[in-house]
């Protein structure tokens, strides 16, 4: 654990005083220094939680693209990185790790700063996750065997994993350093040299760490950073000839541009984590509905209900749906927005203003569907200039609305009641998202009955949100195509080789 864990909790005051004396990476990232943009234009970079702009970061254009994928492929190439000894790999993903836990406060200052989220979550959840990622692939490195194939003794096959070479990973602002983190670690550790887009509305930690990547002896060229917009960084990296492979996370519409940008251009491999809309099933034979209900709002409500896989639909049976509801909203209120930096904050700002007016909009759509508005539904804090929107919950959801379909990113919670499970299946899966889902029951067997029927990349029983680096984590149906974390994720960055030699005469 981090020596920083043992010293004394940093206070409110603390933290405006660090936030004052804050110093920004604000430049891009390529072959191993920090440079403006060819273009010399650059973007504001917005505090959410005061709607003022904290510094601005170089806008990176096309050909800024071509000069990070132009490093990228030459120490790919180099081998310095590429065929470097697997322990030497190891160590410098290792010391890499322990520079992001040696500079947590720094970095979750930057990333509370940046989005809005609570700097107790920045501390405690997103920056050390983002070092265990980085760690624990970085141990994959010198454990991981290749296969020889059963192919009769007149012959010798074998079955290699080789690195891609130039890989994009374009990401969102939700957890930035984490959705980060989740795609450096085994695309570093499988040898690749990366490009790394942060979302426009957070490049901040994903700036920092580059140089903390050169620290612990990463090769120039091998982590790049091109902060910029979709349509022009993101863009010219889905469309780019010498691009092996893009690694995506962000929305539905914009992982099936990268799956166009793909077929124009030169067939890259694509991966995508993409939104949800996950069902919460609550059973009557609920062993603990007041667990249930603790779950169900922290699943809505965690990250401002900005997460991918929050339970933003609540299907409970009818015969406890009072009850549930009741107990929702009893921890729901407990969930009210603060300040980011004070450290008992649990909800933060909503990422940017268009964020927080599209969620507004989208409680204005429930409220005309006919849905019933029982709690929030209101911009809250205003007086700060931060874009804050208070817990909300509606009931009497039908699953045809369109607070019940397209993924709002919001603490929005929709409620739906079923009779029996058939029916709870059938509206759990009526959806086009498949990233996750929970069912709550004392029955084991419903239990797995349930979790098999359910089309989704998770399933959690009597649970929500857990998570572990070593569980595969991605989704069915247009929630993705391919898994991060977990050796699983070694796949979406590796070729598969095979070589036959002859043993025969
Ligand atoms: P987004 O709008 O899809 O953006 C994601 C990334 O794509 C950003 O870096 C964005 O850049 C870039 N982008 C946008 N338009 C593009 C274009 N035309 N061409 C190329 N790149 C483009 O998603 P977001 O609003 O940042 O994040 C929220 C979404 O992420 C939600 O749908 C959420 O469910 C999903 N998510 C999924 C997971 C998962 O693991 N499944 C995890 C976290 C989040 P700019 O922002 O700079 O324009
Ligand atoms: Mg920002």
């Amino acid at each position: 654990m981090s020596t920083l864990a043992t010293q004394a909790e940093l206070t409110l005051n603390d933290w405006k005083e660090r936030a004052a004396n804050a110093t920004f990476k604000t430049q891009a990232f390529i072959d191993g220094e920090y440079r403006q943009a060819l273009s010399g234009q650059t973007f504001d970079c917005i505090n959410p939680a005061t709607g003022q702009c904290l510094t601005r970061v170089a806008s990176c254009q096309s050909e800024d693209v071509d000069a990070a994928v132009a490093s990228a492929r030459q120490a790919f190439e180099s081998g310095e990185w590429s065929r470097r000894a697997p322990t030497e790999r190891k160590k410098i993903l290792l010391k890499f790790a322990q520079l992001v836990r040696e500079h947590r406060e720094e970095l979750a200052l930057l990333e509370t700063l940046d989005m809005g989220k609570p700097i107790s979550d920045s501390l405690n959840v997103d920056i050390p996750l983002s070092a265990d990622c980085i760690a624990w692939f970085g141990e994959t490195v010198d454990k991981s065997y290749d296969e020889i194939a059963p192919t009769g003794s007149d012959a010798l096959a074998l079955i290699t994993r080789e690195p891609m070479g130039v890989v994009a990973a374009v990401i969102p602002w939700n957890f930035p350093l984490l959705m980060a983190a989740w795609k450096i670690g085994p695309a570093l550790a499988t040898g690749n040299s990366l490009i790394l887009k942060p979302a426009e509305q957070s490049p901040l930690t994903a700036l920092r760490i580059a140089e903390l990547a050169m620290e612990a002896g990463l090769p120039k060229g091998v982590l790049n950073v091109v902060p910029g917009f979709g349509e022009t960084a993101g863009q010219a990296l889905g469309m780019h000839m010498d691009v092996d492979c893009v690694a995506f996370t962000g929305s539905a519409e914009v992982g099936k541009l990268f799956l166009q940008y793909s077929g124009k251009s030169n067939m890259k491999r694509v991966s995508l984590e993409c939104g949800g809309k996950s069902p919460h099933i609550v059973l009557a034979d609920c062993h603990d509905i007041d667990q249930a209900a603790q779950a169900a709002a922290s699943g809505i409500y965690y990250n401002q209900g900005e997460v991918c896989n929050a339970g933003s639909r609540l299907l409970v049976q009818e015969s406890i749906k009072d009850e549930l509801v009741e107990r929702v909203m009893h921890w729901g209120k407990k969930l009210m927005p603060g300040d980011p930096l004070d450290p008992s904050t649990q909800m933060g700002a909503m990422v940017d203003k268009t964020q927080m007016e599209r969620v507004l909009g989208y409680i204005d759509i429930g409220k005309s569907e006919g849905a019933h508005l029982r709690m929030g539904g209101n911009r809250v804090l205003g007086e700060s200039g931060g874009y804050f929107i208070e817990p909300t919950l509606f009931d009497q959801v039908n699953n045809d609305m369109k607070i019940a379909q397209e993924e709002i990113f919001g603490p929005v919670l929709s409620t739906l009641t079923f009779k029996d499970l058939e029916e709870a299946i059938r509206l759990g899966n009526q959806t086009c998202f498949g990233l996750a889902a929970a069912v709550w029951t004392r029955d084991i067997t419903v239990a797995h009955k349930t979790a098999r029927a359910l089309r989704a990349g998770t399933v959690w029983v009597n649970c929500f949100d857990h998570g572990s680096i070593a569980v595969p984590f991605g989704g069915y149906k247009q929630s993705g195509i391919g898994r991060d974390k977990s050796l699983h994720a070694l796949e979406k960055y590796t070729e598969l080789k095979t070589t036959w030699v002859n043993l025969g005469s």
